[in-house]
């Protein structure tokens, strides 16, 4: 805070484990209510000059931040794999995608250019411009300890904001290190603030009157009270929640290609993925061929820690590989036919990692929990449809819309889909269709409350603000007392 780093008071704290051996690796002090209200004061305090600095000198230190960042992503990346325990060449990935939004954010003055109007009545000049909105709170999930605080926080500090990051307790030190980061780009003390914390840090974000907007992301209950919290006390909030993604396999598709990738897209980073593909959408005749194909690649995934050459690495935490295999026992239970089971794996590290290998469920039913829950696991389920009108009727009635992706290649049915389907981010052929930087990231329904996406122009402008100048400068004569409404002339 204000620049340093400031010990814990509360006495209270959370485990950081390394989850391919078990190892408590650190402990994370949770903030107490008057702490939360000393990181926000010091971003408060910040903000008028940081607001004031000119927009070529915050540029300079955004780019020296995205210099430091491109020459340090390895050292990132390993902090990333330590605390969350997804491989290694998924964490560059995924720090790779967080420096994406750094450079969109370099070129914050283009978007900030606002506009004017000369003469639009008589001697009167109208601009529009964007400002700051003031201190704004970035509150994020376990999942992409980098990526996802990097939608939103270039950004925001682009704009003349500052910030207030309350990480996942789970995997804090990615945060903290890109707080250094800052500092050394020349970013002043108090525009960033790293805050260690659970609920207690978020509900006093969310109260405060001194934080002016809220973006998050965590799971749908979490997003859903941030969202209505936030809105009570005045915030403007952005909230993206969990997902149930789709992915459809249309009867004329490659199947290897489909293969492959709902491996990839369900198996990455052992399914912890908003943007994972959970259910295999088999249309007409495919689905034997397919699972056969999927069941096939998923039982060639080695398993294992992160830091060594495996394909898939272990869940953040026990508690949830005990959910995770408590949802594949569900699934057996229900009827499902278990082609692949995660539960046997063999597992390449060493002490007591959250493992659970990939897993292949078939014949799935849209009533069973592995369908109706988001697992956030190694686990995807096969659901067989008769028709593609079918498919499509599933997925529009699911509660969530985050991403969907359709295999195809006819596009006339790909451009049909991509027009029916009512889920926010849609990929053809591509199963993980996350956005580029300079377009938005952010789902449908109660995969996303509030109406900005993430970053790209949502993002400019969800943390500034419109102000409409309408000037005169008086000439010779300037009119006298008229208490008519002022018409245009
Ligand atoms: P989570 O909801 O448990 O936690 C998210 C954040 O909220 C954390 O910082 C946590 O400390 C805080 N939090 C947790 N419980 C809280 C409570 N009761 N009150 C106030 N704050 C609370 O989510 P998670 O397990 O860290 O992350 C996984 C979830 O995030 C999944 O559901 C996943 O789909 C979702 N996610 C969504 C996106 C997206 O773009 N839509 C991206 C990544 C992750």
């Amino acid at each position: 805070m204000d620049g340093r780093r400031a010990e814990g008071t509360s006495g209270r704290f959370a485990e950081v484990t390394n989850p391919a051996t078990g190892e408590v690796t650190a402990r994370v002090p949770l903030a107490s209510v008057a702490e939360t209200a000393d990181a926000v004061a010091s971003a408060r305090a910040a903000f008028p000059a940081w607001r004031d600095t000119s927009l070529a000198k915050r540029t300079r230190v955004l780019f020296a931040f995205r210099q430091l960042l491109d020459a340090r992503a390895d050292e990132l990346a390993e902090i990333i794999t330590a605390e969350h325990g997804k491989v290694l060449s998924d964490a560059a990935g995924e720090v790779a995608r967080g420096l994406e939004v750094v450079e969109f954010a370099c070129g914050i003055p283009h978007l900030l250019k606002g506009s004017a109007t000369t003469n639009a009545s008589t001697d009167v000049d109208v601009a529009s411009v964007r400002q700051p909105v003031g201190p704004v709170a970035v509150i994020s999930p376990f999942n992409f300890p980098a990526m996802v605080p990097m939608w939103f926080f270039p950004i925001a500090i682009a704009t003349g904001n500052t910030v207030v990051l309350k990480p996942s307790e789970k995997v804090p030190t990615a945060a903290l290190w890109l707080a250094e980061l800052w500092q050394e780009a020349g970013l002043p003390d108090g525009v960033f603030t790293v805050l260690g914390g659970d609920k207690v840090a978020v509900d006093t974000l969310l109260t405060s009157p001194d934080i002016k907007a809220v973006s998050f992301v965590g799971s749908t209950p979490v997003a859903r009270y941030v969202y209505e919290t936030g809105t009570t006390h005045g915030k403007r909030v952005q909230a993206l929640g969990g997902a149930k993604n789709h992915m459809v396999v249309l009867p004329d598709a490659d199947l290897d290609l489909a293969a492959d990738q709902a491996v990839n897209a369900g198996f990455g980073s052992a399914g912890e993925r908003c943007m994972a593909t959970s259910v295999v959408v088999a249309v007409g005749d495919v689905a034997d061929q397919l699972v056969g194909r999927i069941a096939d690649r998923a039982k060639a995934l080695k398993t294992g820690d992160g830091r060594r050459s495996c394909d898939m690495g272990p869940l953040v935490s026990a508690a949830a590989r005990d959910r995770v295999s408590g949802y594949i026992d569900a699934g057996e239970k229900a009827g499902a036919t278990l082609v692949v089971d995660g539960r046997d794996g063999e597992f390449d590290a060493d002490g007591a990692g959250f493992f659970v290998g990939p897993t292949l469920f078939d014949h799935v039913r849209p009533d069973m929990s592995i369908y109706t829950d988001e697992i956030f696991g190694p686990v995807l389920s096969v659901v067989r449809a008769d028709s593609y009108a079918e498919a499509v009727e599933l997925i529009n009635a699911n509660p969530y819309g985050n991403g969907t992706a359709i295999f195809t290649n006819d596009g006339g049915a790909a451009r049909r889909f991509a027009n029916d389907i009512e889920v926010g981010m849609v990929g053809i052929n591509v199963p993980v269709p996350v956005p580029v930087a300079y377009y938005s990231f952010g789902g449908w329904k109660s995969s996303l409350f509030g109406d900005t996406h993430a970053h790209g122009t949502d993002g400019v402008h969800f943390y500034t603000r419109g102000k409409v100048v309408t000037t005169r400068w008086p000439g010779q004569g300037h009119g006298g007392i008229d208490l008519g409404f002022p018409q245009n002339a």
